[in-house]
Order: structure tokens, then C-alpha cells, then sequence
């Protein structure tokens, strides 16, 4: 039995979230592809019940979709190779492995015949233990350690993004060292950020990352070991080098480097074109600036991720081919003003591919209702209004999930182990641990008999969740369970008591009662 929605908007809730019509619809663009609601009012990853899962591996636990993930990752592979095919043959794709990463996904990769970036020496572990061979892998960091620099020269790794003019020292010399050259791409701020739903153009790009391409920027010095590269100061820049022109220098002079070309990453969650094509410009205008001074045409040019997703029904990503297709615009009219050959293309997309492959359940325990001021606005002139808002407390929380606490980031939340019958209220999903931050779904409407022992489905829980789990209250990390085929299959497991134990140096149990004062 379905029940049409009478409830009316809550005055509290944000305006761009609406009371569902229909509550046990699922927003298609927040769910992996097959993801449904089951004739039972039980939602089904690939005819896998989230009751079976629940009762299995225990809740929290993320749910991705193989099939979802290897679907996403070919959409961005196929859209960006057709868009650049008559430009450069082609685009490479590097899966982002920061947003998520296991051996497991690492083999979905692989298979799907994308490129992988790291940017730790664990995230290149994990990547070399699926047997990724180096030339398909990345290294960014933006303060890489020696030791990770080492790994990555020696595991011939296709491009380290150097960061800093005394990291193209670093990574020269050591490369030098171990009798090899270093593929390095460096790494500029186009002074291009992008941020959502909009971009902001500033000359300079007050954050810690890469080489500026602003000429009045003093860069700071290199270290000793690259003072004695002809690096491209002094006279001939005419006192105007940027860091990035230095950089190009160094790396051109350096007999451990191939420097392949320039890479830039604007910003995360971007949903409009403007953003890639502006730094495409700013980028292919300095490659054309290397061009003039140096004489050598590089020959790769990356442009980095960010692309947007959806995490509430506010949120409208457009489709990758839309987005390549505006930027191959770009590229190519940019390439033939400046009489630049097109650079090989690369991209790094995280978030888009793995995000919405994956939906974390928890199982609800306590509720209650409060009742809160509506805005002054909403206020008439008698008594203040106040307004229920119904707390919905799950198993989990800011350890699954930070990034609520981290950015403010909305999520969206439906009951996923029996139809939503009763009517829906304004709710908020809080998690369990001792923080009053602690908030998993800051609005959604749901079900008000929602409580103990139902299941909650928090779906776009791909990216950025379980690689920034934590330990916080000495709770467990959550299994990740990958679902294929109508079968599910751990590829994380989750840890136990004993793990919380792992590291801690325990004395011997004491023997007394340990109470006796002095
Ligand atoms: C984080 C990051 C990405 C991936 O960003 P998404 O928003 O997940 O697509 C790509 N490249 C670099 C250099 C990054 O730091």
C-alpha cells in the first residue's frame, strides 16, 4: 500500500529539498544502475537484498556495485576518447585513487583499461600489489617523500606530477642515483578554481599546491642540489620568470627527467565546462610560452579531475560527453590559434566513477523529535513557530562518512528495509559517536515510524567516504561488499575488536584490583 505524500514542506528543511511525491521512488541519478526497490518495498542491489546483506556482514556497511563501477569508468574512457579522437587519438584516463582504492578496485581498473593515479607511497602499494604495471600509474603529492619518489622511479612509473621547483631537483637527482630517468609532468595552478556550481579566476591561487604561472610570484629557492642547473633565469627572462617557467627549465636541464608536459586540477564536485576549458586555454598558453622560449613542444597535457555528482535531488551533473565534447572545443580552436599540435589529453576522474557505484547501510536505533524556531522571517506576530525536526539515530557516522563534518556536504537518506508507508517528515540522520557535529544526512524526509532496527540507505557514499574512515570512539571500520552477478562478495573486510588492539603496545593485565591508593 503506498501512501501519497499529505505532508507539507517543512519550514525547516533547505528549499532545494522537496517532500516526495511518491517516498519509495529512488532518485536514479543518486543510485547505482541496479539498485531498486523490490514488489517487497526492500531495496535490491542486482537482486541482492540489503536485509541479506544487512544479516550477513552486519551494518555499517558500504555496497558498491561492480558492475556500476566498470560502467562509469567506460563512460568516461569511451566519452573523452571520442571527443579528442580526431585531435589526439585519444585521451588517457587515471582513475583517481584517493577517492576510493583496494587491490580489488584497483583490478577493476586495470580491466577497464584506465590509467590509476596515487599520490602516497600506500595508495602506490596498493596499486602495484594489483599488479598494475607502473607505466598505467601516477604520483601526485605535493610534499612526496624521498622513499616515495624512490618506489615510484624504480617501479617506472608513467608520470610523477612534480610539484615544486625543489622537487624536480629531487626527483632528477634521485632518478639519477638509481640509473634511470623520471617521466614527470608539472604540476601549475592556472589560477583557475572551480568550485561547484561556479568558477572564480584569480591571478593567484592562494592554496599549497603546484607551480604558479604568475611571473611576478617569487619562487622560492631550489635547493642546493639544483643550484647548479641552467635553469631558465637571469637576463634572458628578463627578471619576469614564473615558477613554472623555472620548473620547465630545471626539469629540461635535468639528464634524470623526461618531462612530459603540464597538469593542472582545478577544484572537486564541478558540474559546468567553464572551469576545464579556461584552464585548458591558461595551459595550452604556456605550453605554446615553453614552445617560444625553449623550442620543444611538450607533449602531454593533463587536465585533472573534479567532476561533479549527484548527492541530493538538487544536484544535476551533466554527462561526461557533454563536458568532453565542450572541452575538445576548447582544445582543439586554442591548439590551432596558438599553432600548437594537440597534446596528448589526460584526466583523473575520482569521485564521478566511484561515488555513485556505492551506498552505505546502517541500521537505525534511536529517534526523537524536536521542535525549533522557524526562521525569523517565517515568524508572525504572536508566538514564535516552531517546527518538528525528527532525529534518526544510525549505527555509524562521522567515521564512515566526514564529509559532513569535513565540508558541510549533503547527503540524502531513504528507508531501505520495508516500504515507506507512513507519512513523510523532515528528519535528520546522526550518527553515534560523541559529537553533536556528528551528522550523516543533515535533511531528508522520511518515513515518521522510521526507527530500531530499520534499515537506512545513504546512497553517493563511493567517493571520499570509506578512504577517510576513522577509528573515532574506538569504533570498527566497515566492510566494503562488492555486488556482481547477483552475488555479493567481501573485498574489504571489516574490522574487529582485536584490530582496535592491533597496535596497541599492551602491558601485561593487571593482577590486583588496581584501585588501592596510596
Ligand atoms: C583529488 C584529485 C583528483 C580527483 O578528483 P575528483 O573530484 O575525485 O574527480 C584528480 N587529480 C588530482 C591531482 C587530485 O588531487
Amino acid at each position: 500500500m503506498r501512501v501519497t505524500a499529505s505532508a507539507a514542506a517543512s519550514p525547516l528543511a533547505p528549499a532545494w529539498l522537496s517532500v516526495p511525491e511518491d517516498p519509495s521512488r529512488l532518485d536514479a541519478k543518486l543510485w547505482a544502475e541496479d539498485v531498486e526497490r523490490g514488489d517487497d518495498g526492500v531495496l535490491r542491489i542486482d537482486g541482492v537484498s540489503v536485509t541479506e546483506l544487512a544479516q550477513q556482514y552486519g551494518t555499517p556497511l558500504f555496497v558498491v556495485s561492480e558492475r556500476d563501477f566498470r560502467a562509469r569508468a567506460r563512460t568516461f574512457r569511451d566519452a573523452f576518447d571520442n571527443a579528442f579522437r580526431e585531435l589526439c587519438d585519444g585521451v588517457d584516463v587515471f582513475y583517481a585513487g584517493k577517492s576510493f582504492l583496494c587491490t580489488e578496485v584497483a583490478h577493476w581498473v586495470r580491466e577497464e583499461g584506465l590509467g590509476l593515479d596515487t599520490c602516497s607511497g600506500g595508495e602506490l602499494a596498493v596499486a602495484l600489489r594489483a599488479g598494475i604495471p607502473g607505466h598505467r600509474l601516477g604520483l601526485h603529492g605535493n610534499n612526496k617523500s624521498a622513499a616515495e619518489i624512490t618506489r615510484a622511479i624504480d617501479a617506472g612509473l608513467g608520470r610523477i606530477v612534480v610539484d615544486s621547483l625543489q622537487e624536480v631537483a629531487l626527483v632528477g637527482d634521485l632518478a639519477v642515483q638509481r640509473g634511470r630517468i623520471a617521466n614527470v609532468m608539472l604540476r601549475l595552478t592556472p589560477g583557475v578554481h572551480a568550485h561547484t556550481h561556479e568558477f572564480i579566476a584569480t591571478a593567484h591561487e592562494d592554496q599549497k599546491f603546484g607551480l604558479s604561472l604568475a611571473a611576478d610570484v617569487p619562487a622560492d629557492a631550489p635547493t642546493d642540489t639544483a643550484s647548479d642547473t641552467p635553469a631558465g633565469r637571469g637576463p634572458a627572462d628578463g627578471g619576469g620568470t614564473s615558477p613554472a617557467q623555472r620548473a620547465v627549465a630545471d626539469a629540461l636541464a635535468h639528464p634524470g627527467i623526461e618531462l612530459l608536459g603540464v597538469h593542472c586540477h582545478i577544484g572537486s564536485q564541478i558540474f559546468e565546462p567553464e572551469g576545464f576549458e579556461l584552464a585548458a586555454q591558461r595551459l595550452l598558453g604556456f605550453l605554446a610560452a615553453v614552445r617560444d622560449r625553449h623550442g620543444v613542444e611538450l607533449p602531454e597535457l593533463d587536465l585533472g579531475g573534479g567532476y561533479g555528482i549527484a548527492y541530493t535531488e538538487a544536484d544535476e551533473p551533466r554527462p561526461p560527453a557533454e563536458i568532453a565534447r565542450a572541452m575538445a572545443g576548447v582544445v582543439g580552436s586554442t591548439c590551432r590559434e596558438l599553432g600548437l599540435a594537440v597534446p596528448r589529453i589526460s584526466i583523473e576522474p575520482g569521485r564521478a566513477i566511484v561515488g555513485p557505484t556505492t551506498f552505505t547501510l546502517y541500521t537505525a536505533g534511536t529517534t526523537k523529535t524536536v521542535r525549533v524556531d522557524a526562521a525569523a522571517s517565517e515568524q508572525g506576530q504572536g508566538a514564535p513557530a516552531t517546527h518538528p525536526r525528527r532525529y534518526v539515530s544510525v549505527d555509524g557516522g562521522m567515521s564512515d562518512n566526514a564529509r559532513p563534518v569535513l565540508y558541510g556536504a549533503d547527503y540524502s537518506a531513504v528507508l531501505a528495509s520495508r516500504p515507506p508507508e507512513a507519512a513523510p517528515v523532515l528528519s535528520r540522520v546522526v550518527g553515534k559517536h560523541c559529537e553533536s557535529g556528528d551528522i550523516v544526512v543533515r535533511d531528508a524526509y522520511l518515513p515518521e515510524d522510521t526507527g530500531a532496527g530499520d534499515l537506512l540507505a545513504v546512497p553517493g557514499t563511493g567517493a571520499y567516504c570509506w578512504v577517510l574512515a576513522s577509528n573515532y570512539n574506538y569504533l570498527t571500520r566497515p566492510p566494503v561488499v562488492a555486488v556482481a552477478d547477483g552475488v555479493a562478495r567481501l573485498i574489504v573486510r571489516g574490522e574487529t575488536e582485536d584490530d582496535l588492539f592491533r597496535r596497541d603496545v599492551q602491558r601485561e593485565p593487571a593482577t590486583d584490583p588496581g584501585d588501592a591508593r596510596p
